[in-house]
């Protein structure tokens, strides 16, 4: 497509040299009086296949443009949602959107216009310099000094256009993660009277990219300058030599004029490719950083067999002496944690705050890989299913902001997309939807607002249950709220989450006594250990930090370290 499109764009241009000659022939035809008819038609056909041809050609390398930046956007979106959670959490979400949506643009042009005018230009200037060569050596040395004189220039500027427009599209980035940092927490910036601190940094990036922006413009307008005055001093000193030698008699004095309209011709593709380069640097900028999202660490949904096991029934869970840290520069979260749940059931995992209970969530779904040891689901080690098939197993209730922007029935059907209606109202009313349900507008198809913020905490984890339960997981994650809910609302909840554990493999991290009663057995963990394993009434009995916690409410102790 580049080729047609550059093809015909060349073509059009050719059009417009013939026009003089057929207008040439028409204004003979006009003295010798004889018929215009022919050569005006001529002239009429020309212009407009020239037009047609031209308008086509841009058309071609315009579209093949946009392709080009379809084609890295569909890349870097695929890219994106499969990054590991582990790049994600170093990682700023408003800088990936500009790679996504600034970068991607600044691809358009240079992708196309760019890469013909290049190739054009160097042909032309090839063979404008194959021309000179036969006209005259020394003269043409003359003008190969000028060429690589302007070579070197450009060796020195291309990599500071190159480098400053980075660093402008990098501080673009920088803008956009700054606004997702306001309107993450919108109303604690408002809260907290931030909006001036906030206003400054985000002036203060964008202030950088136009610091850069004004950096690129002083060098392309030193490269283009600089250009024109190599090809005049190239001119001039052709003119005074070349003079000299035609007054010596050494050179004709037409092989002299024909160099210097040669050198007047290549004038027009030295400057294109100055200006097509410092564009070009422009594009490589916006390849590095988009480059520098595809070499970060995926997911691989597909990879591994899955594993010969039976599907039906709940799965077990098995924590073998795992040891855990989320960075290697980080300290260990875990330190050798040993459980195993299986079976139907309700299971509790409790702890003082930073325990690491909802880690033991994040390897199961293999958010995370254990450092050492093994988490086994169904008895496999969770790195030898393929993700998408382990992950399908699961069920998970994040602790906050479990919904997502857009309606009811999209956050549901997010888990199982082939859900039938029918399970939808089954597990709306399982989480114990109905109420909110009927006092929806719309129903199902009510939107929720931006993370769900035209719904209260309660409902928000009910929605994210519901979810969670459409997905007919084998093996259900909850991680309980820790905000104080009222008491239907937390009855409502205990009750979805007892329903689910008659057929299904519950594990909850648990705040809440009445939660941690009910619950078929009660996990204690305390700064990355399993500490003891029973019911309520076992531990009670013998473990003081339990019994610390339960008479606490849990919820209580729950903060305190
Ligand atoms: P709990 O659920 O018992 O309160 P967590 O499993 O959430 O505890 O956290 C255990 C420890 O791991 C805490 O010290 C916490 O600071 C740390 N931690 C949690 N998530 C991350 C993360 N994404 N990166 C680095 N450290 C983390």
């Amino acid at each position: 497509m580049l080729a047609l499109g550059g093809g015909l764009s060349f073509l059009g241009g050719l059009t417009s040299l013939a026009q003089p000659l057929l207008a040439k022939y028409v204004i003979d035809a006009l003295g010798a009086g004889e018929s215009v008819l022919g050569p005006v038609l001529a002239l009429t056909g020309v212009i407009l296949c020239g037009a047609v041809i031209g308008a086509l050609g841009a058309f071609l390398l315009e579209r093949t443009g946009q392709s080009v930046v379809l084609g890295v956007r569909r890349n870097l979106v695929g890219a994106l949602v499969r990054l590991r959670v582990a790049e994600v959490d170093r990682l700023k979400p408003g800088d990936l959107v500009a790679r996504l949506t600034a970068d991607t643009t600044l691809l358009r042009t240079v992708a196309t216009s760019g890469v013909t005018n290049v190739f054009t230009s160097t042909v032309l200037l090839l063979g404008g310099i194959a021309v000179m060569v036969v006209l005259d050596v020394f003269l043409f040395l003359v003008a190969a000094g000028m060429i690589v004189a302007v070579g070197l220039l450009m060796g020195v500027v291309l990599p500071r256009i190159g480098a400053a427009t980075q660093a402008a599209q990098a501080a673009l980035g920088e803008m956009g993660s700054h606004l997702e940092r306001v309107f993450g927490a919108f109303r604690t910036v408002k809260a907290s009277s931030a909006e001036e601190a906030e206003t400054a940094r985000l002036d203060a990036a964008a202030e950088e990219s136009w610091r850069r922006g004004v950096a690129v413009a002083g060098w392309t307008a030193v490269s283009g300058t600089a250009t024109w005055l190599a090809v005049n001093i190239a001119f001039l000193t052709i003119l005074a030599v070349g003079g000299g030698r035609v007054a010596a008699g050494e050179l004709a004095v037409s092989s002299l004029i024909a160099f210097l309209l040669l050198l007047f011709y290549l004038m027009e593709p030295i400057s294109t490719l100055v200006r097509s380069a410092t564009e070009l640097q422009t594009g490589l900028a916006a390849v590095r950083r988009v480059d520098e999202v595809s070499e970060l660490d995926q997911e691989d949904p597909r990879g591994g067999t899955a594993p010969d096991v039976d599907r039906d029934g709940p799965a077990s869970v098995v924590f073998d002496d795992v040891a855990f840290r989320y960075r290697s520069d980080l300290p260990l979260v875990h330190h050798g944690v040993s459980f195993e749940a299986a079976g139907a059931g309700l299971t509790a995992l409790v702890g003082p705050s930073g325990a690491g209970k909802t880690t033991v969530f994040s390897l199961v779904e293999r958010f995370y890989d254990a450092t050492s040891g093994s988490v086994r689901v169904d008895g496999v080690d969770v790195r030898d299913w393929p993700l998408g098939e382990l992950r399908a197993q699961i069920g998970y209730v994040e602790q906050d902001a479990p919904v997502l922007e857009g309606t009811l029935r999209e956050n549901l059907l997010m888990a199982a997309p082939r859900a039938g209606e029918e399970e939808v109202r089954d597990v709306v009313r399982r989480a114990r939807l109905t109420d909110l349900l009927a006092r929806l507008p719309h129903g199902l198809d009510s939107t929720l607002g931006h993370r769900g913020v035209t719904i209260s905490g309660g409902e928000r984890q009910r929605v994210a249950i519901a979810r969670a339960l459409l997905r007919r997981p084998r093996l259900l994650l909850m991680d309980e709220a820790t905000s104080q809910l009222d008491a239907a609302n937390e009855g409502a909840l205990k009750e979805a989450m007892l329903e689910a554990a008659r057929h299904t493999n519950v594990l909850v991290v648990a705040h809440r006594l009445s939660t941690v009663t009910s619950a078929d057995r009660i996990v204690v963990m305390d700064a990355g250990r399993v500490r003891a394993v029973g019911t309520h009434a076992e531990l009670v009995a013998v473990d003081g930090l339990y019994r610390d916690l339960a008479a606490g409410q849990l919820l209580a102790s729950a903060d305190t370290p």
